[in-house]
C-alpha cells in the first residue's frame, strides 16, 4: 500500500500501518517511517488534547462520551494512549476498545492501544510521530490519554494543546494530595461523576479547585479564567459541551495571542532534542565496540576502579575519534 498517497486520505488501514511502522524498532522499518514523516503534508493540524487521571476516574468512560459528542458534530477523533505500564505488565490498560465500544464502532474515530515500550525514549517518542499520522490522516481532533503516574502527564503535557485533568469526587483532604506540579501543567481540571448522589461533592470538589487554581500564576498568553475548574458527568453526558467549548475558547484565544504556535515551536526544539539524545544513545548501544566499551566501564565502576564521570568521558572520548 502507498501510505503516503493512502494517509491524506483517511484511509484508515493506511493509518493503523503506518503506525506499526513507526513503532517498529528494526533498523529498516525506522528508515521506511522517517522518511514516511519526513514526506507527511504539514499543512494539516489537529487539536491535540491531552488527558490525565488516576485509573477509576472516568477516562474511558469520558473519553467514549465526549469523543462521541464530537463526532456527532461530524469531527474525526483519533484517540491515542501512552501507557507508562504498560512495559511491565506486557498487557495495556488503556486506548483498549473495549473500555469504549461505541466510540470504537464510529466511522468517524479511531483508538489506538499504547505501544509497548522496547525502545530507547519509549512511548513518548513514538507518540509524536502517530499524533502527526493522524493529522495526516485529516483527523480533527486527537486525544492523547494517559493515567497519572510519574513522567507520563509531564510527557503527554508536551505533546499535546490543551492538557486536561481528570479528577473525581473527593474530600478536602485528598485535594491536597495533587500533586502542584500537576495543577501547574493543566489547562482544565475536569471533576468528573457530577452525578446522582456524587453531585454534590463533586460540586465542592469543583469549587476547591477553582480555588486551588486561582492561587497559581496565570500563564502569559491565556485568557481570564483559565486554568480552569469544571464538571462533568461523564455518564449522563452532562456538561461535555462546555468542556467543549473550553478547549474551543482556549484555542482561539492562544492562536490569536501567538502563544499556540510557540508552544508548538517549543515541543518541537524538545521532540528535536530527545530524538538525538536516544539516537546517540542507541548508535552507542547499537555500535558492537562501543557497546563492549560501555560493558567493560559498567564493570570497572562495579568494582571501583573508574568513577561514573570518568568512565562515561572515557567514552566520549573514544566515541570522537571514531
Ligand atoms: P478509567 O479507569 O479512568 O478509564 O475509568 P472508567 O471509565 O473505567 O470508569 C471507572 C468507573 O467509574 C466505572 O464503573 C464507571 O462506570 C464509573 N464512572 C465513569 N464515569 C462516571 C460518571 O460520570 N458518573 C458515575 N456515577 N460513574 C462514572
Amino acid at each position: 500500500m502507498d501510505l503516503i498517497a493512502e494517509l491524506p486520505k483517511g484511509n484508515r488501514r493506511a493509518l493503523a500501518r503506518a503506525i506499526t511502522l513507526v513503532e517498529s524498532t528494526r533498523a529498516q522499518d525506522r528508515d521506511a517511517a522517517s522518511e514516511l514523516m519526513a514526506q507527511l503534508p504539514h499543512d494539516r493540524q489537529a487539536l491535540r488534547i491531552g488527558l490525565s487521571g488516576t485509573p477509576g476516574v472516568g477516562k474511558s468512560t469520558f473519553i467514549e462520551s465526549f469523543g462521541l459528542h464530537l463526532t456527532a458534530q461530524g469531527l474525526r477523533v483519533a484517540v491515542l494512549a501512552v501507557d507508562p505500564s504498560s512495559a511491565r505488565s506486557g498487557g495495556s490498560i488503556l486506548g483498549d476498545k473495549t473500555r469504549m465500544e461505541q466510540l470504537s464502532r464510529d466511522p468517524n474515530a479511531f483508538i489506538r492501544p499504547s505501544p509497548s515500550q522496547t525502545q530507547l525514549g519509549g512511548v513518548a517518542r513514538r507518540t509524536r510521530e502517530v499524533v502527526r499520522l493522524c493529522e495526516a490522516a485529516g483527523f480533527d481532533v486527537v486525544l492523547i490519554e494517559t493515567v497519572g503516574v510519574g513522567q507520563s502527564e509531564t510527557m503527554v503535557a508536551d505533546i499535546s494543546d490543551v492538557f486536561a485533568l481528570l479528577m473525581a469526587p473527593a474530600g478536602g483532604d485528598e485535594l491536597q494530595g495533587v500533586k502542584r506540579g500537576i495543577m501547574e501543567i493543566a489547562d482544565l481540571v475536569i471533576v468528573n461523576k457530577a452525578d446522582g448522589d456524587l453531585k454534590a461533592a463533586a460540586t465542592r470538589t469543583c469549587a476547591d479547585y477553582a480555588g486551588a487554581l486561582r492561587l497559581l500564576r496565570k500563564r502569559s498568553g491565556d485568557p481570564v479564567g483559565f486554568p480552569k475548574a469544571s464538571m462533568v458527568s461523564a455518564l449522563t453526558a452532562h456538561g461535555l459541551d462546555e468542556v467543549w467549548a473550553d478547549i474551543k475558547a482556549l484555542r482561539d484565544f492562544r492562536q490569536q495571542s501567538g502563544f499556540w504556535q510557540t508552544r508548538r515551536q517549543d515541543q518541537d526544539q524538545r521532540w528535536f532534542d530527545q530524538e538525538l539524545h536516544f539516537g546517540l544513545l542507541e548508535l552507542l548501544h547499537s555500535d558492537p565496540k562501543s557497546a563492549r566499551i560501555v560493558e567493560e566501564a559498567r564493570e570497572a565502576i562495579h568494582q571501583g576502579t573508574r568513577t561514573p564521570v570518568r568512565a562515561a568521558a572515557q567514552i566520549l572520548a573514544s566515541f570522537r575519534k571514531t
